[in-house]
């Protein structure tokens, strides 16, 4: 992709999932990539060793780094972002793509569980990309910020309130910030997965019958992969998409499309 070889990018929940795959994605087009964990340490060390693998196979001498920070901490947003610029001495890209979710009807929903999926998916996201536009105003060049929501954004998800309003405000998010923005050169865009094979979803993927259930729902008849939603995501950061600010990109198979509507079932 355009425009990539020797950028520097951060990707948040890069341990596993989507976030693994963007990063490995990013490292095969020629960026250094900042490979941030909460916990699973193995898991980052993972995506490290099949970044540099995919990277060296296509020709690129990249750096990677691993970092530990808890997006729902400012601290440890700042302390991931510091080390990034002193290491590199410059940020291109932010990939917000931590993320986590919880299933309870809504009125009965406890308020620190509210709390902490909104302090990841949205508080967190936002507080990344406060810290990011100060690092790309103060280099005075060009960055791109790629916010990971979600079909969510705008299907409602009941029984998924607080992950359902932490999608939608992403978009808001996404827009707004796109809007205030684009002025500096600065892009922000959203790519949005429909349901996807990722460790968030194992309940269903590892259980043929449901994993039936969901692919029933989609047009194109089956779930994403995480490479899928990486491409994507390359994509619009990449100078390809240099045009393209302020959107969120459905990578969802159609379902954003109204499946029950594939036949007619009224007059
Ligand atoms: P995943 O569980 O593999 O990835 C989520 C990642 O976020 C994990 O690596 C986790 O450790 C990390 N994380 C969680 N809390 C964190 C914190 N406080 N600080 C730093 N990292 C933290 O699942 P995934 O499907 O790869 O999810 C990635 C993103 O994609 C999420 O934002 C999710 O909402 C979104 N998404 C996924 C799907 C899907 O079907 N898999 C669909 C739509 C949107």
């Amino acid at each position: 992709m355009k425009g990539l070889k020797g950028k520097t990018a951060i990707v948040t929940g890069a341990s596993s999932g989507i976030g693994q795959a963007i990063a490995i994605r990013l490292a095969q087009e020629g960026c250094h990539v900042a490979i941030n964990y909460r916990s699973d340490l193995e898991g980052a060390q993972t995506t490290e060793t099949e970044a540099l693998s995919r990277a060296k196979a296509a020709g690129h001498d990249i750096q990677t780094l691993i970092v530990q920070a808890d997006v729902s901490q400012v601290d440890d947003i700042i302390a991931l972002m510091t080390k990034v610029c002193e290491t590199w001495g410059t940020l291109d890209m932010l990939i917000n793509n931590a993320g986590i979710q919880t299933e309870t009807p809504s009125h009965e929903v406890a308020t620190d569980d509210f709390d902490k999926v909104i302090d990841v998916n949205l508080r967190g996201s936002y507080l990344c990309a406060r810290e990011a536009i100060q690092q790309f105003l103060q280099q005075a060049k060009p960055g791109v910020i790629i916010n990971v929501s979600s079909v969510h954004e705008v299907i409602p998800r009941p029984q998924y309130i607080s992950y359902s309003i932490s999608k939608g405000g992403m978009g808001n998010m996404t827009r707004t910030l796109a809007l205030e923005y684009a002025k500096s050169g600065i892009r922000v865009n959203a790519i949005a997965p429909g349901a996807t094979i990722t460790p968030i979803n194992q309940d269903w993927v590892e259980d043929p019958e449901k994993k039936a259930e969901v692919n029933k729902h989609i047009p194109m008849g089956r779930a994403g992969t995480s490479e899928e939603m990486a491409a994507a995501a390359a994509f619009l950061v990449s100078e390809e998409a240099t045009d393209i600010t302020g959107h969120t990109l459905y990578i969802d198979g159609g379902l954003t499309l109204y499946a029950d509507f594939r036949e007619p079932w009224s007059a």
